[in-house]
Order: structure tokens, then C-alpha cells, then sequence
């Protein structure tokens, strides 16, 4: 699919990059939350899945915002993130989609974290870590602005929450009550994640003129 026209009345037309469903609702909330006159249509079904194949999160926005905006003749909005694990080196990190193998579920992802985690602690590990976002715009060009979210937190010992996806079950947040991300609202875990800052911050960005 290729869209000519960028912009919709005073509207920047700004094409989805991500393929993740959860991803992308929590960005529409968020940048909604920041109405800067952008508005997001989704990624088209026709274009195909993005290989990940950079080795950290703003080569890989790079790629899936590029691909989008290549695609779509659009400017291109891609979120990388990856949960950072201090006992385990920073892992999964960059690779958390796929922490369990390549076709694994967010349980399988957590039921793994938690095994790994389990044997550490048994040695006088932490459960100290992080989510990282990289929030990235493309144009078809090759411009580009991005930045970075990030949220500290601790691994708990087991899932709480329904809330959110991937590995929000057992996040939780220093800012906050001991509540995992999955028993927060989309609001609080907005307020205080990886994903909401770094795309607030993009946009911040934005309006203040500092990409052309
Ligand atoms: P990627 O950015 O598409 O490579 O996704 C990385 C993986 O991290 C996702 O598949 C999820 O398992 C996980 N993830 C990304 N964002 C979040 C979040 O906000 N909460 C919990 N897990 C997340």
C-alpha cells in the first residue's frame, strides 16, 4: 500500500510501524494523550513482518520504521523495548520478544524470566530491572528523530495482575505501590513507563521544532 498524502487537514498523517496489537493500543493512548495535531493510521496488513535483526533497540525502531515508511510513502512511528534483567547480565533485553524461542508466548516469556531468576537468586542475586523503549519517527526520507523511555523496577516472584501484556504480570514499578504494571489502569502504567516517556518525550520533541 503506498499513501501519497501526508497530511489530513492541519493533521500529520503518521503511519503505525509496530505489528504487536498491545503495542500499538498503548501508543495511540499515549500520543493521543498528547494531541500535537498527528494522527496515527494503522500499520497496512499487506506489508510484511519486519525482521529484528539489529542488535540493539534503535537499530531495530530503525528497521521497522523504515520498512513502514518505505512501504507507505508515510512518515513512520516504530517502539523497540526490552526489559533488562541485572542478574542476568541485562537480559533479555533486546531480544525479550523472543527469550523463550522464536515462537514463544508472553506466559512462556515469563514462566522463563522466573525459572532463570529462581536459580539466581538461589546464588544472592537481584531482581533489579528495567524496561527500555526506544520510540522512533521516520520519514520516508530517511529523517528521523527518536528518544528514550525508561522505567526501574523489580522482577516479582510470581504473575500478578490481567492488565497490559507481555512481561507487566511481574514488573513492578519503583514509582508505585508494589503493584505489578498488569494491576495498574492503561493510565497509571502510562504515567510512569518506558512506552509513555518515551513517546512523550518524542513528542515534546515535535513541538519544539527540533526535527524539520
Ligand atoms: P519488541 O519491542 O517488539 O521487540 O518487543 C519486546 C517484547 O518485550 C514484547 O514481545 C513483550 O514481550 C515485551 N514488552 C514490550 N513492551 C512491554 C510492556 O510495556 N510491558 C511488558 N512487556 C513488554
Amino acid at each position: 500500500m503506498r499513501v501519497v498524502e501526508a497530511r489530513n487537514g492541519d493533521d500529520i498523517v503518521v503511519v503505525l510501524a509496530t505489528a504487536n496489537p498491545d503495542k500499538a493500543k498503548d501508543i495511540v493512548d499515549i500520543m493521543g494523550a498528547c494531541a500535537i495535531g498527528i494522527r496515527l493510521v494503522p500499520r497496512p496488513v499487506d506489508v510484511g513482518e519486519v525482521d529484528e535483526t539489529g542488535h540493539t533497540l534503535v537499530a531495530n525502531a530503525r528497521l521497522k520504521a523504515a520498512a513502514l515508511a518505505q512501504a507507505t510513502g508515510l512518515p513512520a512511528l516504530a517502539d523497540d523495548t526490552g526489559l533488562e534483567v541485572d542478574a542476568l547480565g541485562g537480559a533479555p533485553g533486546v531480544w525479550s520478544a523472543r527469550y523463550a524461542g522464536e515462537d514463544a508466548t508472553y506466559a512462556d516469556n515469563v514462566a522463563k524470566l522466573l525459572a532463570e531468576l529462581d536459580a539466581c537468586t538461589d546464588r544472592g542475586g537481584a531482581r533489579r530491572a528495567r524496561f527500555r523503549t526506544v520510540a522512533m519517527l521516520r520519514h520516508p526520507d530517511a529523517r528521523e528523530l527518536w528518544r528514550e523511555g525508561l522505567v526501574e523496577g523489580h522482577i516479582a516472584t510470581a504473575p500478578r495482575g490481567t492488565n497490559g501484556f507481555g512481561y507487566d504480570p511481574v514488573f513492578v514499578p519503583d514509582e508505585g505501590d508494589g503493584r505489578t504494571f498488569a494491576e495498574l489502569s492503561p493510565e497509571e502504567k502510562h504515567a510512569v513507563s518506558h512506552r509513555g516517556r518515551a513517546f512523550r518525550a518524542l513528542a515534546a520533541a515535535l513541538l519544539s521544532g527540533s526535527y524539520a
